[in-house]
């Protein structure tokens, strides 16, 4: 594993300005935070920073406003719920670099914490401009990166940064980059990687590499539908990039080639509309899917085939729900296969990391998040870590 220096390693920080980035990125339900476990799991690092006497600045994205200023994704929405985790006072500041940031470092005392604006509202956080990070620099004596999540983005925040000022790993950043490495840095093989869940281009560049590193490939969710569909099956209605179709084709092939076979469903639930319980839902063959139905899960043959996979196997990472399970009964067979793989790893004969936001909501419906061995809330790090990809905000951070 990549050696990394943790707050373990700071000197005497009183008075000192830290610069730490960390993920933020909550969902927002009438103008607060819905889910706090991103702010929750940040919030160690940030009191023990403070309690230590450092002033601690902090660095974050929230959505996407590409390089501009909106009102709407301004960190300032947050600021309250922070507070209210921390238990602290904390300052919002409109900027992240320049004078504005010196001034509120000369109003901190030592311990007091500010967050900085959205990192995204300036051009030069997604190019990693030199100059936008050298700007942010200036204002910091340290640099403490908290934030896995966003780890897998060469960023000015999340890397570049990382040369300019010594540079730690924060507590959150440690614990993730610890258990990832004691569950798949030597993973015990069979291995079995579920991918599954709708952000099917992106998911489908990871499989590339994927299905060198594992035994058996389970695809489930919209993803399925778009290897099906590529296998000239007829899904219908289904959530599906059709135009995809070569690049499943080429994953399926070199699969073949690395021994990795690759499970898709050939039993699946189907319905004409989308909502809870309808009128039409069925089950059927995947080849007898209809022009106006969807796939909404995956059958519960096909599970149980995939639940003794899971048996043959002691190692899996998961990532994306089988089906649309959110809406019953289209939870069937995610909850199902969640609940071997957590017996299983009860038995102690599977160790079974999933990672993603949906995904761990996803655990938690299933009633099995706690019985897995490791369950990590970043999902495009998780799943870039897991083709065994280095991270280039965790590689900035070794020494
Ligand atoms: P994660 O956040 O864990 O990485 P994704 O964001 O890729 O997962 O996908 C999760 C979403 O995929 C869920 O909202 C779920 O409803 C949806 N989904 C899964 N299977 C299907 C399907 N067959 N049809 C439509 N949506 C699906
Ligand atoms: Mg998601």
């Amino acid at each position: 594993m990549t050696v990394f220096r943790t707050l373990d390693d700071l000197g005497d920080v009183t008075g000192k300005v830290a610069l730490v980035r960390v993920d933020l990125n909550v969902p927002m339900a009438e103008g607060r935070a819905s889910d706090l476990t991103r702010i929750e799991a940040v919030a160690p690092t940030i009191l023990e920073l403070a309690d230590a006497g450092a002033k601690v600045l902090l660095l974050a994205h929230f959505g996407r406003p590409k390089g501009e200023r909106h009102s709407t994704l301004s960190l300032s929405l947050v600021q309250g719920d922070l507070g209210r985790v921390l238990g602290r006072e904390v300052m919002f500041v409109p900027e992240v670099a320049g004078p504005i940031v010196a001034q509120a470092i000369g109003i901190l005392g030592p311990g007091g914490i500010a967050l900085l604006e959205n990192t995204r509202f300036w051009p030069g956080e997604e190019k990693n401009d030199p100059e936008f990070a050298k700007a942010i620099a200036a204002n910091g004596d340290f640099y403490v990166n908290d934030a896995f999540s966003a780890a897998h983005r060469a960023h000015a925040s999340t890397e570049g940064l990382a040369h300019l000022l010594p540079a730690y790993a924060g507590r959150a950043m440690q614990a993730e980059l610890v258990a990832l490495d004691k569950a798949l840095g030597n993973p015990v093989k069979p291995v079995a990687a579920v991918v599954g869940g709708a952000k099917v281009s992106t998911k489908l560049a990871v499989l590339e590499h994927l299905v060198a590193r594992v035994d058996h490939l389970i695809i489930g969710g919209g993803m399925a539908n778009t290897f099906l569909a590529a296998r000239g099956v007829d899904v219908g209605k289904s959530l599906c990039e059709h135009d995809l179709a070569a690049q499943a084709e080429a994953i399926m092939d070199a699969a073949d080639r690395a021994g990795c076979t690759v499970h898709l469903p050939y039993d699946v639930v189907v319905a004409k509309e989308f909502a809870a319980n309808p009128a039409s839902l069925r089950t059927c063959n995947v080849h007898e899917v209809a022009a106006d139905e969807m796939i909404l899960d995956v059958g519960p043959q096909a599970v149980e085939a995939l639940a003794d996979v899971l048996k043959t196997c002691h190692t899996l990472v998961w990532n994306g729900p089988l089906g649309a399970f959110e809406t019953p009964p289209f939870d069937a067979a995610t909850v199902a296969l969640a609940r071997t793989a957590a017996a299983l790893t009860a038995e102690g004969s599977l160790v079974s990391v999933a990672g993603g936001g949906d995904t761990v909501a996803a655990l938690n419906h299933a009633g099995v998040a706690d019985l897995f061995s490791y369950v990590s809330t970043a999902g495009g790090a998780f799943l870039e870590w897991m083709e065994g990809r280095e991270l280039p905000g965790v590689a900035a951070l070794a020494r």
